[in-house]
């Protein structure tokens, strides 16, 4: 028998988790979608993946544009990461006043990320209500040692406290 949603969401608040907005350039635009389902899956060949409910808008514009990047949030990116979870609705434009730059796939990136990864699809697998896009990494930036990652747990954004 299948466990029930509420004891199965109880139990993933559980899990610690980093926080990343996944960008892609489509013809119509921008997108940017925050996620925490993102994954390193393989070194050589290098690849990675994120999970993405098949209902969001997301999951047309990565399929559709074949390619995207992983921004991996600092802890000084809550409200971006707040913006790409669609909890700004007083923003037209969740990229309102961002600094951007632009990775080789021309997804954005926004400045100050602890790192990125900039991917093209490789496989779509079925996942229940969400698909996995395997993504090939074409290219990498890591930002300066010592940058904190924000952390997602509990429910909640969360900071790293190094000992
Ligand atoms: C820390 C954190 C981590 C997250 N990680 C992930 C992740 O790994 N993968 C992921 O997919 N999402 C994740 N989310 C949720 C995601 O960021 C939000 O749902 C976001 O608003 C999706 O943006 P969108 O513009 O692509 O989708 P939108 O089109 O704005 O849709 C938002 C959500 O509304 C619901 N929805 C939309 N249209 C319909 C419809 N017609 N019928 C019923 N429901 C509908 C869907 O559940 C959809 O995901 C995460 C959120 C947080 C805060």
């Amino acid at each position: 028998m299948a466990v029930e949603g509420p004891l199965l969401r109880q139990a993933m608040r559980r899990w610690a988790t980093g926080v990343t907005v996944v960008t892609t350039r489509a013809p119509a635009g921008f997108h940017g979608i925050t996620v925490n389902s993102f994954t390193s899956l393989s070194l050589d060949p290098p690849l990675c993946l994120i999970c993405i409910d098949r209902r969001a808008r997301a999951h047309e514009e990565i399929a559709r544009a074949g390619a995207f990047a992983v921004n991996i949030l600092s802890d000084q990116h809550e409200e971006i990461a707040a913006r790409f979870a669609g909890r700004r609705p007083d923003l037209a434009d969740p990229f309102t006043g961002l600094a951007l730059a632009a990775a080789p796939s021309g997804a954005p990136v926004f400045a100050g990320v602890v790192s990125y990864l900039d991917c093209a699809v490789q496989e779509q697998l079925a996942g229940g209500d969400h698909t996995i896009f395997v993504g090939r990494v074409e290219h990498a930036e890591a930002g300066p040692e010592g940058e904190r990652p924000l952390l997602f747990y509990g429910g909640a954004f969360q900071r790293v406290v190094m000992d």
